[in-house]
C-alpha cells in the first residue's frame, strides 16, 4: 500500500448543535472547555481511544498535511492538542514544512490558547465564522456573537502578520434567511478588511433532521431564491477576484501560495488517514469510515487492536470504491478540473475508444461550452468562474448520465 502523506483527525465535540447542522457531534454545553471542566471526562475518554488507533496504525512515511477537525477542535486544551500532535509526529514523523491545521471556533479559544495551539506546533487556523451579523448568528443558533468574530480575527490576523502561524482561513455562509445583495456585501467588506489569506465560503444547505428543515417544512424560512442566490455568489466571486483571491475550488478562495494542502488530497483522489469517531480514511485507493457512535467506535477499536491493521483493512469488505462518478464530482469543483482522458487511460482503456466517448461527451456538453458555462482543452474538463461553478450540478448530472451510458462507474 502506498502510505498517505495527509492525516485527518475527527474531534466530534461541539458546546451545542447548530440550528443548521446534520454532523455527528456531541454537544457537550456552553460550559466545556479544557481538561476539568463539564464535559472533561468523556473529552478524555475520547481521546484516550482516538490515541490509541493513531499507535495502531502502521508507521508509513512522514506527513505534510495534518488536519484537526470537527466538531469543534478548539474546545481542547492546548495540552491537549499538543499530546496528539506529539503522538503524530513520534509516530509517523512530519515533512519539514509540514502544514498543520486546527478548526477553532470563535467563542472557544482566546490569546492564552491560540499561543498554546502554535507551541504545540499547529501552524494554519480555520476559522468557522459564519457571519458578522449577530441577527444571522442567532438566526443559526451559533454560540459566538460577531463581538467574538471580530475578536478572533483581529487576534489570528496579527499572529499571521507576525509570521507566528503560515496562513489562516475564514469560512463564512452565504444565501442564508433574509440574505441580499447588500447585506451580503457588508459581509465580504468586513471579512477582507482582516486580510484573510484564505476563505472558504458555504451556500447555506437544508439537511433533513436539522431545526432548518422543521422551519422550511413551517414555511419559516426565507431564504434567496434562485436568481438571487446566483446575484450573491457571483458577487462573491467578483469582489474576492478584485481582491487578487482565486477560486480554486467552488467553496474555496485563497491568495497566491494560500490554497489549503490538506484539502487538495481529498480533491485529488490520493490516500489520506483518517483517525477518529465517523473519521473516513482512504488507504489504497479504499474509503472507509469509522463508526459514528462513541460505543461502537471504542468496539471497533478493540476489534482492530485484536486482529492488527492489515488483517483488520483487510477484512472490511464494506469498504467504498473510490467510484469514476467521485472523481468527476470532487474533481469538476476544482479550478483546475478534470483531465477525462487521463483518468479513462487510467483505467486501462485505449486511445481509439477513449477519443471516440469523449467526442460524445463534447457533443453532449456543446450547449454548455458554447454558452461558457464549461471549458475543454485536451479533454481537460474545467468550470468557468463564475457562471459554470455556479451551475455546476447540472453539468456535472450530464457528465455522470454519460458515464452511466457507457460502464459500470467503479473502479476494479
Ligand atoms: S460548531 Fe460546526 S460542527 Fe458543531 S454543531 Fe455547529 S456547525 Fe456543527
Amino acid at each position: 500500500m502506498k502510505y498517505p502523506q495527509s492525516a485527518y483527525l475527527h474531534i466530534p465535540f461541539c458546546h451545542r448543535r447548530c440550528f443548521y447542522c446534520d454532523f455527528t457531534v456531541v454537544p457537550l454545553g456552553d460550559k466545556a472547555h479544557g481538561e476539568n471542566a463539564p464535559g472533561s471526562s468523556s473529552v478524555n475518554s475520547y481521546l484516550k481511544l482516538l490515541h490509541k488507533e493513531i499507535a495502531l496504525a502502521p508507521k508509513g512515511i512522514p506527513l505534510s498535511t495534518i488536519y484537526i477537525g470537527g466538531g469543534t477542535p478548539s474546545i481542547l486544551s492546548s495540552n491537549q492538542i499538543f499530546r496528539l500532535l506529539d503522538l503524530m509526529r513520534d509516530h509517523f514523523g512530519l515533512q519539514d514544512g509540514a502544514e498543520i491545521t486546527l478548526e477553532v471556533d470563535p467563542a472557544s479559544f482566546d490569546d492564552g490558547s491560540l499561543k498554546g495551539f502554535l507551541d504545540a506546533g499547529v501552524n494554519r487556523l480555520s476559522l468557522g465564522g459564519q457571519s458578522f451579523d449577530d441577527h444571522v448568528l442567532t438566526d443559526l443558533g451559533r454560540r459566538h456573537t460577531a463581538k467574538d468574530l471580530n475578536k478572533a480575527c483581529t487576534l489570528i490576523s496579527e499572529s499571521f502578520k507576525k509570521g507566528k502561524i503560515f496562513s489562516w482561513s475564514l469560512d463564512l455562509i452565504q444565501n442564508l434567511p433574509r440574505q441580499d445583495l447588500h447585506s451580503w456585501k457588508k459581509q465580504i467588506k468586513q471579512a477582507i478588511s482582516f486580510s484573510p489569506p484564505h476563505l472558504s465560503i458555504y451556500d447555506l444547505s437544508i439537511e433533513k433532521g436539522t431545526v432548518f428543515a422543521w422551519r422550511q417544512s413551517r414555511g419559516e424560512l426565507s431564504l434567496p431564491n434562485h436568481e438571487e442566490a446566483a446575484d450573491i455568489s457571483k458577487m462573491t466571486s467578483k469582489m474576492l477576484r478584485k481582491e487578487g483571491f482565486s477560486r480554486y475550488e467552488i467553496s474555496n478562495y485563497a491568495l497566491p501560495g494560500h490554497p489549503s494542502r490538506h484539502n487538495r488530497v481529498y480533491w485529488s483522489g490520493s490516500n489520506w488517514w483518517g483517525f477518529g469517531q465517523g473519521a473516513t480514511s482512504c488507504l489504497g485507493g479504499k474509503r472507509f469510515s469509522r463508526p459514528r457512535t462513541r460505543e461502537k467506535y471504542r468496539r471497533w477499536i478493540e476489534l482492530l487492536e485484536l486482529k492488527g491493521f492489515n488483517k483488520f483493512f483487510g477484512l472490511i469488505d464494506q469498504s467504498e470504491l473510490i467510484t469514476f462518478d467521485d472523481l468527476i464530482i470532487v474533481g469538476l469543483r476544482r479550478r483546475e478540473g478534470i483531465n477525462l482522458k487521463k483518468l479513462l487511460k487510467d483505467l486501462g482503456w485505449n486511445d481509439i475508444q477513449i477519443d471516440k466517448d469523449l467526442i460524445n461527451l463534447k457533443n453532449r456538453l456543446k450547449y454548455q461550452i458554447e454558452i461558457g458555462l464549461i471549458k475543454e482543452r485536451d479533454y481537460r474538463f474545467y468550470l468557468t468562474d463564475p457562471d459554470g461553478m455556479d451551475l455546476s450540478n447540472q453539468i456535472i448530472v450530464e457528465i455522470l448520465i454519460w458515464w452511466e451510458s457507457l460502464h459500470d462507474s467503479s473502479f476494479s
